[in-house]
């Protein structure tokens, strides 16, 4: 969206004082204000975070969309940029960034490694996709993406907020204590999501009672 579309466009506004007065919706002023000034956490974690770095320097310049200020600290970030491998190892890591993230906040799936594996997939040590723990807002695919494929999908990012209504987003969601929160999986030969739990114990009952009948 541009300055000028933060105008309604079905009220006509005077041409002498157009440059100062707009009329809009709170939706449209909020999604404007958040779209043209997305911080992204400063991280990265294997080969695509190089083009990541790339899409930030001056040939591409990620400023031209209100992103160039990336956070050291996930308290000042809103735009997790998953750019690389994740490993089980790392997971908890990140989740516990993500959580520390202030909402709203969105996800960013870099490359096939961030979006489902990529090469490493079947690796035991690689977790297939980091949306299997956390909401994927926009997926790049690649290996890597070049800066190009980065930023077509930042924009992405930003027409999914402008279509966002401040009633309706999840974080804002009255009655639920923190629809933010994703547990912190639990490290072993493999990784446990505890949201899986009772999925688990289920599956571990009918196991046991099948061998007791057999
Ligand atoms: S998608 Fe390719 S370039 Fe990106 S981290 Fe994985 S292996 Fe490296």
């Amino acid at each position: 969206m541009e300055n000028e579309g933060l105008n309604l466009p079905n009220y006509n506004i005077p041409e002498d004082i157009q440059n100062v007065v707009s009329i809009t919706t709170l939706d449209r002023l909020y999604n404007w204000g958040r779209r043209s000034s997305v911080w992204p956490l400063m991280f990265g974690l294997a080969c695509c975070a190089i083009e990541m770095i790339a899409a930030q320097a001056a040939r591409y310049d990620m400023a031209r969309f209100g992103m160039e200020v990336m956070r050291p600290t996930p308290r000042q970030a809103d735009m997790m940029l998953v750019s690389g491998t994740v490993t089980k190892k790392m997971l908890p890591s990140i989740i516990r960034l993500y959580n520390q993230m202030p909402e709203p906040k969105y996800v960013v799936a870099m490359g096939a490694c961030a979006s489902s594996g990529g090469p490493f997939k079947e690796g035991y040590n690689v977790v297939a996709g980091i949306d299997k723990f956390l909401p994927v807002d926009v997926y790049i695919p690649g290996c890597p993406p070049t800066p190009q494929a980065l930023i077509a999908g930042l924009i992405k990012l930003q027409e999914k907020i402008d279509k966002q209504s401040i009633k309706k987003v999840r974080w804002y969601q009255k009655g639920k204590v923190d629809p933010n929160y994703v547990p912190m999986p639990i490290l072993g030969p493999d990784l446990i999501d505890v949201r899986r739990n009772a999925e688990f114990k289920q599956v571990a009952a009918q196991t046991a009672q099948k061998e007791g009948e057999a």
